[in-house]
């Protein structure tokens, strides 16, 4: 993973100058901590990055994904409503969802499958009233709970 310098390293007077304030002290807070317990390099485990103050599986799972490569499935809500209205699996929390993919999906695709539904929940498969009838899955979809649909 990317050094904890770099953060460090920004000067207060020309980032408050850009008013980012709380958000840069945020993460200037957890640069030191960084520093201080890892020597500037956060390890590749879910646990360490877990305990970090919002930092959830989601986000652990995508960071260990994307920057360790290691295989972990990053389930957000759009991997969540998808892969259940796809009937692929059934699991009514995220948590359950990502339990289930990880039984049933083949583990190539578990780093790949946030980077691919994310967008298809957020512009295709959407919250409510999801593009089905121009939906390049429809066949293969069960389209389990969806009462209604463009
Ligand atoms: S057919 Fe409808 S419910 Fe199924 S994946 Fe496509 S948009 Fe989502």
């Amino acid at each position: 993973m990317g050094h904890a310098d770099g953060v460090l390293g920004v000067g207060d007077a020309g980032v408050e100058e850009h008013a980012v304030g709380a958000e840069f002290h945020d993460h200037r807070h957890l640069a030191q901590r960084i520093l201080a317990e890892f020597d500037g390099e956060l390890p590749c485990d879910p646990a360490v990055l877990i305990s970090f103050q919002g930092v959830g599986p989601k986000c652990a799972h995508l960071a260990l994904g994307i920057a360790c490569g290691e295989a972990y499935i990053s389930v957000d809500i759009h991997v969540h409503r998808v892969t259940n209205r796809w009937g692929y699996v059934q699991a009514k929390t995220p948590e359950q969802t990502m339990a289930a993919l990880e039984e049933k999906l083949p583990q190539g695709y578990w780093i790949d499958i946030n980077r691919l539904l994310a967008p298809f929940g957020k512009h295709i498969c959407t919250g409510k009233l999801p593009k089905c009838s121009a939906c390049p899955v429809l066949a293969m979809c069960q389209q389990v709970g969806v009462k209604a649909h463009w």
